[in-house]
């Protein structure tokens, strides 16, 4: 494969872009090379500048659930510009993707449209302060909650990809009503309640996927649940990547436990910078104009993002691919393991639902911790494999891979055969 493109334009971008990207995570840093510039894509399929092709398992970090340029997500953008792109005051199509959002979630009866997973976020914290009138806040080691100060600890892929424990420019101030717990372990939680009385509430991914792909074990989530309300904490699901990726709806109705706030963004904008937190009457109605709590956005609700999430939805209900990802997942995951072991490179597996990644490693993957034992240069190796064999997987051990109701058998075939080669590759090394 011929990359010169990429390359001219990635040395280009460096003179006015920072390391010629507008996110970290797209930077190639822990796998070594030069980042791929896309041209276009339609259907299972990426197309950098080279005009090489790939079947795409990044999916923009996760909202590309239908795959590219689905025609109804399609018509429903190019129809929604026909009336104008922003307008400062309220549309119906805030109304239709509001219905849709909350009637998929048990816990929800309004919800608050933003631009981004981190504004999600941020917007939440603030919420779950104002609600329970307390400051501080526990979060996971490994699971990434968007860029926000206070939540820029201990905080995942991209953080760990670049090698970096936390961010500089954070004050020390911004996280001090932060307390880092691990996943998968209850005790951690109960010791902060212990030793804290001021604990707004606990915010979680409902499965973790910015460490790798860590599912919740033994009841993890509703006992958080019970933890938290039993000590006037709330919780908060970040379900940003969950969201729609294992059922139409949330992780937390998978695991039987209701999320006091849901925080949602990727899938609900399909491909549109679209962010949303939503909660009980009684809590939303905290927010500006009902409540004291302000928050606001210029952009926020934009129409052309609303009728991308409106159609990316309902789609996406009609189709129902849940079945298949699971399948899909599980083909995927015994290809991993088989040529694992066919080259004898020790690997694990994590999934769930429509997201799956493989370490480089024996060991069972529960926690960051564990998922830091992974061996990064294998993965390189790896990655560079599949990219020569046609598959875009995200560029670092700690990023789940993404699947779309668009991949087909023959993707199948081919994403098979370039497991197979990556992991050779691997062993050859
Ligand atoms: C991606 C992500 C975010 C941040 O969303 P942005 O749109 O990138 O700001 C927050 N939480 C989780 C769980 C995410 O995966």
């Amino acid at each position: 494969m011929n990359y010169t493109k990429s390359q001219q334009l990635y040395t280009k971008g460096l003179e006015n872009l920072v390391g010629s990207v507008n996110s970290p995570v797209r930077a190639f840093a822990s796998v070594g090379g030069n980042p791929l510039f896309i041209k276009k894509a339609k259907g299972s399929k990426i197309i950098d500048v080279d005009g090489n092709s790939y079947i795409d398992m990044v999916l923009s970090y996760g909202p590309m659930i239908l795959g590219h340029k689905h025609k109804k997500v399609q018509k429903a953008i190019v129809k929604a510009l026909q009336n104008g792109y922003s307008f400062g005051a309220s549309t119906k199509s805030e109304i239709t993707l509001a219905k849709i959002v909350c009637n998929s979630f048990s816990g929800m009866d309004k919800v608050r449209f933003v631009n981004s997973g981190t504004e999600a976020v941020l917007s939440a914290i603030r919420l779950a302060r104002a609600y329970t009138g307390k400051n501080k806040i526990i979060k996971f080691s490994g699971c990434y909650h968007g860029h926000q100060d206070a939540l820029l600890v201990a905080a995942g892929s991209g953080l760990a990809t670049l090698s970096l424990p936390g961010s500089k420019g954070v004050p020390e101030g911004a996280v001090k009503n932060t307390l880092i717990a691990n996943y998968n372990d209850i005790d951690s939680v109960k010791k902060h309640f212990e030793n804290h009385d001021d604990i707004a509430g606990i915010i979680i991914e409902p499965v973790a996927g910015n460490m790798g792909v860590v599912t919740p074990k033994n009841n993890f989530l509703q006992q958080l649940k019970e933890l938290a309300n039993s000590q006037g904490a709330l919780l908060i699901l970040d379900e940003v990547m969950t969201g729609y990726r294992s059922k139409f709806g949330g992780a937390q109705d998978l695991f039987d436990v209701e999320a006091d706030i849901t925080c949602l963004g990727k899938v609900i904008g399909g491909g549109f910078p679209v962010g949303a937190y939503g909660a009980r009457n009684e809590i939303m109605e905290m927010v500006a104009p009902l409540g004291g709590m302000y928050q606001a956005g210029t952009l926020s609700g934009n129409p052309i993002a609303m009728a991308a999430g409106i159609a990316t939805l309902t789609t996406l209900k009609k189709q129902n691919p849940y079945e298949r990802f699971n399948e899909i997942a599980a083909n995927i995951a015994s290809y991993l393991l088989e040529a694992a072991q066919k080259f004898d490179v020790a690997l694990s597996v994590n999934k769930f639902g429509s997201m799956i990644n493989p370490f480089f490693t024996q060991k069972e993957i529960t926690n960051f911790e564990e998922a830091q034992t992974a061996d990064t240069k294998k993965f390189a190796t790896f990655f560079w494999e599949m990219i020569k064999n046609g598959v875009f997987i995200p560029p670092s051990q700690f990023e789940a891979w993404f699947l779309s109701s668009a991949i087909g058998e023959k993707d199948l075939n081919k994403i098979k055969k370039a497991i197979y080669k990556s992991m050779e590759a691997v062993a050859n090394n």
